[in-house]
């Protein structure tokens, strides 16, 4: 079903750009409103797509399905707007001590980790640019996306569609009835909360169980010998065809200030770094914003149940890019069509 009313988007980060693109998709009518902050947690991802993560090395949920729908959206928005905003790179884990390679050896016997390790070269890194005294491995199909340049790219599409504005819808200004949302004079089929952590802060969603998260990312300076894959100890570090890399994450709960980062959090951070990156390195930038995270749920998606004209897309965590496409794509089939969301993302199955 297409709605005769545009549908409002508020918050044009990861969630609001991929929801905006699936509704273009389907040919629905959207204005997605943003209030185009400098730094958010979208526009200073490093864009990771990694199949095995965290301390435990475990499977990033649904990673095949949700890589292989990510990849070709990419890729089919890269081919209309006339870019490239993923690169597809294997990431490299080096292990940080026995224990790890203990876990290690126990993870790669299981059938669904042990294919996405592929031949690993030898020597795995360059010893002289990373320290690695415990081995690793190479996992794929991985990569990272620029966000910023993809972010960039579609509000400037959506922009000349008339469908992008710059602005702040504020609390009190979206009202909403039984049959429509209105904001700045204008009636809405439905809004769409795609607001990242502030959710929180609404009194429509702050019941949700929000646990989002600080964290920071920096830019260096570093000769890493001409190492283009991402290398990951703890910490990652993203070589940039520039010369310069990011490198990051802390990740601070609780918080206050969502921009101003624990000066022992960005220590801890660059202490990791000296372990992992032998080579000499610069600071030249210092980033720091909030993940969107809810507690128990892999995202939060749908209607809000006392407000049906109200719904949400949040809950993104460390894992916008990949699961950003298939989110919004389910979104839009229970909007629009009334599918059934799956209880894991349901913002109504708490
Ligand atoms: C340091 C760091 C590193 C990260 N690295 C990765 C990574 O490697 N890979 C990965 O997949 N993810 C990563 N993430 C997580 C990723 O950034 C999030 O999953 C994603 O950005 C969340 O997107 P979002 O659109 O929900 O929220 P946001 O990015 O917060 O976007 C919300 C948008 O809504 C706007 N907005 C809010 N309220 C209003 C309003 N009332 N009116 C108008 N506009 C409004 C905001 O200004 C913002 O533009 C990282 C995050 C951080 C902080």
């Amino acid at each position: 079903m297409k709605p005769a009313r545009p549908i409002l988007i508020i918050g044009g980060g990861l969630a609001g750009t991929a929801l905006a693109w699936r509704l273009h998709e389907r040919g629905a009518p959207f204005l997605l409103v943003d209030r185009d902050a400098p730094v958010t947690a979208s526009k200073i991802a490093a864009g990771l797509v990694t199949p095995i993560t965290g301390m435990r090395l475990t499977l990033s949920w649904r990673y095949s399905a949700f890589h292989a729908e990510a990849l070709r959206f990419y890729r089919d928005k890269e081919a209309l707007l006339g870019g490239v905003f993923f690169y597809e790179t294997p990431v490299v884990r080096l292990l940080r001590s026995e224990k790890e390679v203990h876990r290690w050896q126990e993870r790669r016997a299981q059938p669904e980790i042990a294919s996405f390790i592929h031949a690993t070269r030898e020597p795995l890194v360059n010893d002289t640019v990373f320290a690695n005294p415990h081995g690793g491995f190479e996992q794929r199909p991985a990569g990272w996306l620029d966000t910023a340049a993809w972010l960039q790219a579609s509000r400037d599409f959506f922009t000349r569609q008339g469908a992008w504005l710059t602005g702040e819808v504020a609390a009190d200004a979206l009202q909403v009835n039984a049959g429509s949302a209105s904001w700045d004079g204008r009636e809405y089929e439905s809004a769409v909360f795609c607001t990242g952590w502030e959710a929180a802060r609404h009194p429509w969603f702050d019941w949700a169980p929000f646990k989002s998260a600080r964290g920071t990312i920096l830019t260096l300076r570093a000769d890493l010998g001409g190492e283009r894959r991402v290398i990951s100890s703890g910490c990652w570090v993203v070589p940039r065809a520039d010369g310069s890399a990011r490198a990051g994450p802390t990740y601070e709960i609780p918080f206050t200030a969502p921009h101003t980062p624990a000066r022992e959090a960005v220590a801890g951070l660059e202490a990791k770094l000296r372990a992992m990156v032998r080579a000499d390195f610069q600071v030249i930038e210092e980033q720091t914003a909030v993940r969107p995270i809810v507690h128990g749920h892999e995202a939060l998606l749908g209607l809000h149940p006392g407000r049906p004209r109200v719904a949400i897309l949040n809950g993104l965590g460390s894992k916008g890019v990949l699961r950003s496409p298939w989110l919004a794509r389910h979104l839009v089939e229970h909007l629009l069509d009334g599918a059934p969301l799956e209880p894991a993302v349901d913002l109504t199955a708490q």
